[in-house]
């Protein structure tokens, strides 16, 4: 085991405040795992840290990276379930307090001193990171390291559709913004039998939509072009959307998502928007939606998105644009940025 590795390490509290760093290997508690990292995933999260425009602490200096699988390389001594050279995926929540109301109900994703893997404690833009052992989850053999890298967003998606919403089979879901998470609600509704589908973007999205349309989206609206809440209207002879999956969550499509929802249906919100909506939320009471908000995801989610994708039900390798070397970290911030990758994947080096 060398002493030290190459890390995307984010050390100040300004934009651009990143670089790839040679740091000391993390040293390991009694209950924790030394994971070799195998694939990790770029997201939307880890360019905003780049750029600081976030609304919650971050500490730093910071390993950045929380979309990730590899291979144990060194098990605490109470480590039981877990032996050198598992294949294995970890969820993000890197620390819980293990004793408030919210993580002693099953809801450890609320745990108010939750910190998360690349912002909270360092995260797996690294050679290894350090996990505990309370976080890993079986790779099944059929699961690509790709794949494996994007449970993490795969069980975002598949909380908001299953578990905060009920999408049905045979009845329509609208799913507005095609980024990752939109692209895998969209392939966890269709998974669901949720039928018609339609995704919603705009011009700057064009790459994305079209990787909708192979998806299977069985309506794809440029917001630029067509005015989404007509389709909707339209598809579903006036009456609405049961359930729409605002995945974009800005002020323009939390305004679509009540017009377009259908009386006595849901929208729940996935992204988030930062600006005041400034306009009237009483559609939510004329219509008696329910508006529900959604974040991260639990234990059973993991094994439920793992089975999905070992089965051939969810695809989210189909996500991956580009696979990059952990030092070409910031050609993949600016790819994602650009919206010209939907889906980078580090390999570590
Ligand atoms: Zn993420
Ligand atoms: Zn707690």
């Amino acid at each position: 085991m060398p002493n030290t590795m190459l890390a995307v390490v984010k050390y100040g509290q300004e934009d651009g405040q990143v670089e790839l760093r040679e740091v000391p290997v993390p040293e390991i508690g009694p209950d924790d795992v030394l994971l070799e990292v195998a694939a990790a995933g770029v997201c939307g999260s880890d360019i905003e840290f780049w750029r600081h425009s976030i609304t919650f602490p971050i500490r730093t200096p910071v390993i950045q990276g929380h979309e990730f699988g590899g291979v144990v390389a060194e098990a605490g001594e109470r480590v039981t379930d877990w032996r050198v050279g598992d294949e294995v995926v970890s969820e993000t929540a890197a620390f819980i307090c293990g004793k408030c109301r919210l993580c002693r109900t099953g809801h450890y994703n609320l745990c108010r001193e939750r910190l998360g893997f690349g912002y909270g404690l360092d995260g797996a833009f690294a050679k290894y990171v350090r996990v505990r052992q309370g976080l890993l989850h079986r790779k099944p053999p059929e699961v690509s390291w790709n794949a494996a890298a994007l449970t993490e967003p795969t069980c975002v998606a598949y909380n908001a559709l299953v578990v905060q919403s009920e999408a049905r089979p045979g009845e329509p879901v609208a799913i507005l913004g095609p980024g990752a998470i939109g692209l895998l609600c969209l392939q966890v509704a269709k998974a669901l039998g949720a039928s018609p589908v339609l995704i919603t973007g705009t011009t700057v999205d064009a790459r994305r939509l079209d990787l909708a349309r192979r998806l299977g989206a069985d309506h794809v609206v440029n917001a630029q072009e067509v005015d989404p809440v007509e389709v909707a209207l339209d598809l579903t002879g006036g009456e609405g959307i049961p359930l729409v999956i605002d995945a974009a969550g800005n002020s323009a499509t939390i305004r679509q998502s009540l017009d377009m929802v259908a009386r006595n249906g849901q929208i729940t919100k996935i992204g988030w928007g930062k600006e005041p909506v400034g306009f009237s939320l009483d559609p939510i009471v004329a219509k008696a939606v329910r508006y529900q908000g959604t974040f991260s995801h639990t234990w059973p989610m993991w094994e439920a998105v793992l089975e999905m994708v070992r089965a051939g039900r969810l695809d989210p390798e189909a996500l991956v644009t580009h696979e990059l070397q952990l030092r070409e970290w910031l050609t993949s911030y600016e790819l994602v940025e650009a919206r010209q990758a939907v889906k980078v994947v580090l390999r570590p080096e």
